[in-house]
């Protein structure tokens, strides 16, 4: 099954993947196959950070599965937990997720709430 990596962060993502740069274009995506992808999102990222600990460079990729075969706009991954991959309906509900599952990815979240 073929699958979107997007790329929630406006800016390119470029990464080495089985020998291979794979560049994911900044809010685009590229197709790949579930298990690829899987990999793809787990591989280790080196975290580049600015002189005061923010990151410069978040490895913000989503998978996006077809739902009834039909691949859903960018808008609605806003919804998507970004560590476990489910889907949370609004932005609001992810937040609370994400604050009560994941307290120690609140960096990340602050840094994508400050770059939208
Ligand atoms: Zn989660």
């Amino acid at each position: 099954m073929q699958v979107r990596v997007w790329n929630k962060d406006h800016r390119d993502h470029v990464e080495m993947f089985k020998g291979d740069q794979v560049t994911v274009p900044g809010r685009g995506f590229i197709l790949l196959d579930l298990s690829e992808a899987n990999q793809f999102l787990g591989q280790f990222t080196p975290i580049k950070k600015d002189g005061h600990g923010n990151h410069l460079k978040p490895k913000m990729l989503v998978i996006e599965k077809p739902v009834d075969g039909v691949l859903r706009a960018l808008e609605s991954v806003e919804s998507i937990c970004m560590l476990c991959g489910k889907d949370f309906g609004t932005k609001e509900a992810l937040d609370v997720h994400s604050n009560k599952e994941h307290p120690a990815a609140k960096t990340t979240q602050a840094f994508r709430q400050k770059a939208n």
